[in-house]
């Protein structure tokens, strides 16, 4: 990876090889954490924004709620380190990355009284899934790990622990030839990717897995409205793995892959096997919207200049 000069450290800027923690932490030992994927763009007038800096701060706050791990700041005081960050490492456009966890202390399963530590990296960082995949779309398939089901992991806390459910999807996936993988959830229908939230379209119908069993996706919510601003009929219903077969376009959403067009699912070629009409669409708007150019959303955006 690329790496960058400074890292936020509970409230301090230090430079990137010194943000250590002790190999007896809590969270490496446990997946006590919650963390944030927020992408900074360039825009046409020369400054930079962080696409909805506030949003994701929140929901930062929101995980460290669900996993009753007590983050010592407010989301405006994140939401600014964020933008300090990006500004003390001279970054145009790259990839935030705040993480809370907890610390070090006891080593019992009970996180007790240890500290929440939190620290916000910036570094450059492309296209998630390539910039071709942007372009031709990717070849996916459905894992053989369920989704976790939503007691026994919280599906809306963007928590490090929950992601081991994501790696074991992953590594199958590219282990057998593919870029991401399909999960259904534990009743069968379609619900994430590893990552990513999942979008098809049928018949002029532009359908997502409905919030209640995955990680609300500030990209997934950011589509649902651009489509319905530009006319399009969105449904949040479950759907099965056949109805996303007979697709006629699927794409995925989130911040790391953006909105990244799936040409085939499970040997199944999805629609003409490229970047179909809508997809397009919806991509071209979301880029002009995060880099300034559509002054709709503007408030979607949080400026900052070098
Ligand atoms: C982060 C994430 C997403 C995408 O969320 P965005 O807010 O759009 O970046 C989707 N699914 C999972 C499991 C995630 O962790």
């Amino acid at each position: 990876m690329e790496t960058t000069q400074f890292i936020w450290f509970d409230g301090k800027m230090v430079p990137w090889d010194e943000a250590r923690v002790h190999v007896l932490c809590h969270a490496l030992h446990y997946g006590s954490a919650v963390f944030e994927g927020m992408r900074a763009y360039s825009c046409s007038d020369g400054s930079s924004s962080v696409f909805r800096l506030h949003d994701h701060c929140t929901r930062l706050l929101n995980s460290g709620k669900i996993l009753r791990l007590n983050i010592p700041w407010t989301a405006e005081r994140i939401a600014e380190a964020c933008l300090e960050t990006l500004k003390a490492n001279k970054l145009r456009e790259g990839y935030v990355r705040p993480l809370s966890f907890v610390g070090c202390g006891e080593m019992g399963v009970y996180p007790g009284d240890n500290p929440v530590n939190t620290i916000i990296a910036v570094w450059p960082w492309g296209a998630y899934l390539g910039a071709e995949a942007l372009e031709k779309g990717i070849r996916v398939k459905t894992s053989s790990f369920a989704r976790m089901h939503v007691n026994t992991l919280m599906t809306k806390a963007k928590a490090s622990g929950n992601y081991i459910n994501s790696i074991l999807a992953k590594v199958e996936a590219k282990e057998d030839g593919y870029d991401e993988a399909v999960m259904l959830d534990t009743a069968g229908f379609v619900s994430e990717a590893s990552g990513e939230n999942i979008f098809i379209v049928r018949e002029g119908v532009i359908k997502t897995t409905p919030w209640t069993s995955i990680l609300g996706g500030i990209t997934r919510d950011s589509v649902i409205k651009v489509a319905r601003d530009l006319g399009y009929m969105v449904e949040e219903q479950q759907f099965t793995r056949d109805e996303f077969y007979i697709a006629d376009e699927a794409f995925f959403s989130g911040t790391a892959a953006e909105l990244t067009p799936i040409r085939e699912l499970d040997r199944r070629v999805i629609g003409a096997g490229k970047a179909g009409p809508v997809t397009k669409r919806l991509q071209q708007e979301f880029f002009r919207i995060a880099k300034g150019d559509n002054p709709r959303y503007a408030s979607w955006l949080s400026r900052y200049s070098l």
